[in-house]
């Protein structure tokens, strides 16, 4: 596997943070479907037994293993039900699976179902409030991605988080589609976050809705984290719309880069028949005002990555993961 470092956000001079939570820990990763990777992607330069579902297994969770996240966002999952969430079940994690309308693995011979996005969250850290299964439309049409949302609550702190997951349309050709899609999933998000601060206002008669927990969109919305293979590079609409939005979202893998403004130059590089694609399309968006970021799993070199690029014997998905630890924000009057 290629050695990748955690890089921290905040210099050496930044030893802590003022929020009473530790830090939380949140991977975003396509894995590759299996179905995909052995039916459809033809990925020329890598060898056929380096896909073997036997093998590529043990790589997968090694790398969530590794690194031990308390949020697992995963897209191309196709092996839910006999394969994570077991293996998650009993390393503490409860999940949530949602199979995209009609898989493009469904058209493979031998495939082990449809493909769709999975969450996971450790159970020790959390305790669900909600989960909101959502299929995208797209110029008010259903469209064939969906996305999970999770309302968290911290057991420690009782503070809430809205984590969500999803995988939008692929391919060039598509950009308008993917922008719509992202603009409903913001629109949803907003409902579900305006719907937990109500809750969260209704419930608590001590404390006013702004008083209610560190602010997302609005003033007592909770703080929302989300993770996705967006299929866009940066200078996609899709991507304007969400660093625009009037959720207040930052893109968490700016900050590796020196001016905190730039993505990095790769999330996934493989070789097909029609040629090389290296391409930026995976992201963590965080509430930027109730978030923010102390750590990130470094982006590997082009020679770490190597000639024949993703997936390998070595890496199994064609996409990197992205792992970033996010902490609350603490307001000032909460620390007094
Ligand atoms: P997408 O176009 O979003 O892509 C599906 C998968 O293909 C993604 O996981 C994507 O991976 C991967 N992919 C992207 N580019 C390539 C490529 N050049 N070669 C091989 N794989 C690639 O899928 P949709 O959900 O829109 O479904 C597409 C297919 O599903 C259709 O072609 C059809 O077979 C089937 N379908 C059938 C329907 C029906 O009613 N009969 C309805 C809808 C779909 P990544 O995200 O990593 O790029
Ligand atoms: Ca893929």
């Amino acid at each position: 596997r290629p050695h990748r470092d955690l890089v921290s956000t905040h210099g050496p001079a930044h030893c802590c943070h003022y929020s009473a939570e530790p830090s939380i820990r949140v991977m975003q990763w396509n894995i590759l479907a299996q179905a995909l990777g052995e039916g459809k992607d033809g990925f020329v330069r890598c060898p056929l037994d380096a896909l073997d579902w036997q093998e590529r297994k043990y790589l997968i969770l090694e790398e969530i293993l590794t690194h031990r996240p308390d949020i697992v966002c995963l897209q191309e999952v196709d092996h839910y039900y006999d394969t994570f969430l077991p293996v998650m079940a009993s390393l503490g994690y409860q999940g949530s699976f949602l199979a995209k309308p009609r898989s493009p693995c469904l058209d493979v011979e031998h495939n082990n179902g449809p493909d769709g996005c999975a969450l996971f969250y450790s159970r020790a850290r959390f305790s669900s409030t909600a989960t909101d299964h959502l299929r995208l439309s797209a110029m008010m049409l259903p469209t064939n991605q969906v996305a999970i949302v999770q309302t968290l609550r911290c057991r420690a702190s009782g503070q809430q988080l809205c984590v969500a997951v999803t995988h939008l349309k692929a391919r060039s050709g598509w950009e308008r589609f993917r922008s719509a899609q992202g603009a409903d999933l913001l629109h949803r998000l907003q409902a579900i976050t305006s719907r937990v601060a109500a809750a969260t206002s209704s419930s608590s008669s001590s404390s006013t809705a702004a008083e209610s927990g560190a602010s997302g969109g609005q003033a007592g919305d909770p703080p929302l984290v989300v993770c996705g293979d967006f299929n866009a590079e940066p200078w996609e609409d899709v991507y304007r719309r969400f660093l625009e939005s009037p959720l207040r979202l930052d893109s968490a893998y700016r900050l590796l880069s020196a001016d905190g403004q730039t993505e990095p130059s790769f999330t996934t590089w493989k070789i097909r028949p029609s040629g090389e694609c290296r391409s930026t399309l995976d992201y963590i968006w965080y509430s930027h005002d109730s978030l923010s970021v102390d750590m990130l799993l470094d982006i590997p070199s082009e020679e770490q990555v190597g000639p024949d690029r993703l997936p390998s014997y070595h890496y199994p998905s064609d996409h990197l993961s992205l792992l970033c630890d996010l902490s609350f924000k603490e307001r000032p009057h909460r620390l007094m």
